[in-house]
């Protein structure tokens, strides 16, 4: 096996100081950006670099080539668990799923549910994904084992895809210092994130098809990543003549419009006349503080009714919740999805390999209402290798190992049916990298673990698939002590990969 203990190869002091300049200047010339800390004009003067790793991270091929693989069969699960109204009512409805405990969840089920009733003008829908994955180590067996499945705002599709790009040209110009065998061109596999992700949101628009139509990204105030979603922007607009408009909840409570007609979406200014929407892309709206009145649920509803395909819906969001991925575990429920030919046809069913393939990439799931008091017993019993987490999108909700006898004793327990417990996965040990922060002087040498994230994309309504891709990577490296890994809540980097 790769001994991880020996990443990164040894370099000088001299030519790690060179390989940050270049990597630091490469990403400010490349617009691998974020905005700075604090307040910034309205129209900002300053970029700081994205935080990210000197060295691209050690990854099995195999492992890669089957977390590619795996992703269309997600894209088409995903689809089918979305498109199944039944399903989700039970697993995250407010009447008998989790919605009924969880206030979150049980807002957006409750409005969703009531607008089935009055019915929905779009029955399209687009999901722009993001499978994540960490390799686990067992003896001396590495294998891939899926972290979680994100349906909505799955960012750094763009700003990976530039992270590989930067890796790339370190390897041009310096070859590394010749300080490892693996780091050449043909172990750097190619990213092509963007194009891929705007494919599918090209996908969309091309269908729902009026000329002038635009592309809304909903996005938060203050966002500091928003060099990545400008680049979804520029792409789509010089490669498909996709204009974009950005807006923020609050902007959309008065510029949303909702024609009486056929639920056209326009969004409306003072100095121009009203702009039709064709997809509706959220960069927000996956978390409780995304709506903090009844204004902003009640906008994300008048989104979710218009003729605009949504991305996601809100089936399609409630879907990618924690729940809905350990239920996938219990006996038959994969195959309620991928081997039914009587409602998929025998062009729509998967192979019994593909099937175990999938399955072998999960841990142990349960919810803590399992069997009574046994969730939570078996939760306690087996606490130092475990993860508890709730129906929360974004990081840093999850409850790690001994925290956890703790947390169960304060949890009320009618709010167990929220939480899943999740066996942790082990990722290698002793891999390390050099990490670059902003406006924080020489890198940084630490112990990480690195999760690796497929993005894929899927248009889908009325019971099938219309298309689906695969569409590109992205790899953030954490400090190993962090429990959590995300970039923009600051714990982690980006980084890219080398195959081994
Ligand atoms: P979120 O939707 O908030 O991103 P995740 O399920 O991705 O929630 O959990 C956040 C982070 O916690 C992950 O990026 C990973 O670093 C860590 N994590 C989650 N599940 C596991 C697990 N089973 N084993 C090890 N680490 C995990
Ligand atoms: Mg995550
Ligand atoms: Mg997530």
């Amino acid at each position: 096996m790769f001994d991880f203990t020996q990443w990164p190869p040894h370099i000088s002091d001299r030519d790690r100081s060179t390989l940050q300049y270049r990597a630091t200047t490469y990403a400010l010339a490349h617009g691998l950006l974020y905005l700075p800390l604090g307040d910034q004009p309205p129209a900002p003067t300053s970029a700081i670099h994205a935080p990210m790793s000197l060295f691209p991270t050690p990854f099995p091929r195999t492992l890669f080539q089957q977390a590619q693989r795996l992703q269309s069969i997600y894209n088409v699960l995903y689809s089918r668990i979305a498109m199944d109204t039944e399903f989700l009512d039970r697993t995250m409805g407010a009447e008998v799923g989790v919605g009924q405990v969880d206030e979150f969840t049980g807002q957006l089920w409750s409005g969703w549910r009531d607008l089935r009733d009055r019915g929905l003008a779009q029955p399209l829908h687009l999901g722009l994904f993001r499978s994540d994955y960490l390799l686990h180590q067992q003896d001396s067996t590495l294998s891939l084992k899926q972290v979680e499945f994100n349906t909505i705002s799955s960012s750094f599709g763009a700003l990976s895809q530039k992270t590989a790009e930067m890796h790339r040209s370190l390897e041009s110009s310096t070859n590394y210092y010749h300080s490892s065998a693996y780091l050449t061109g043909t172990n750097f596999p190619p990213n092509q994130s963007t194009s891929g992700l705007v494919a599918g949101l090209a996908a969309a628009h091309t269908t729902y098809n009026v000329d002038g139509s635009r592309i809304l990204f909903v996005v938060q105030a203050n966002e500091r990543n928003i060099f990545d979603q400008l680049w979804l922007e520029y792409e789509l607009l010089e490669k498909h003549s996709i204009h974009v408009i950005r807006r923020t909840f609050d902007e959309l409570v008065h510029q949303a419009r909702i024609s009486q007609e056929d639920s056209t979406l326009y969004i409306e200014s003072e100095d121009q006349p009203p702009l039709e929407i064709s997809v509706v892309y959220f960069r927000s709206g996956y978390t409780p503080d995304d709506y903090p009145t009844k204004t902003q649920y009640q906008t994300r509803f008048e989104l979710e009714r218009s003729k605009a395909i949504k991305c996601p819906t809100i089936p399609l969001q409630l879907a990618g919740g924690k729940k809905v991925q350990q239920i996938l575990t219990e006996p038959g429920v994969l195959e309620r999805f991928l081997c039914d030919e009587s409602k998929y046809g025998s062009q729509g069913v998967f192979s019994a390999q593909a099937i175990a393939e999938l399955r072998q990439s999960w841990m142990e799931m349960w919810g803590l209402d399992f069997n009574g008091e046994a969730g939570v017993r078996n939760a306690r019993d087996r606490a130092s290798k475990l993860v508890l987490k709730p129906q929360r999108e974004g990081g840093g909700n999850n409850i790690y190992k001994e925290a956890i006898p703790a947390f169960l004793d304060s949890l009320p327990p009618r709010e167990r049916p929220a939480w899943i417990a999740m066996e942790l996965i082990s990722p290698p040990t002793g891999l390390k990298n050099y990490l670059v922060r902003a406006g924080s002087g020489a890198s940084v040498e630490a112990e990480v673990v690195s999760e690796l994230g497929i993005f894929g994309w899927s248009l889908f309504g009325e019971g099938k698939v219309v298309d689906e891709k695969e569409a590109g990577w992205l790899v953030r490296t954490k400090g190993k002590d962090s429990n959590e890994g995300g970039v923009a809540t600051g714990f982690s980097v980006l980084d890219s990969l080398v195959l081994i």
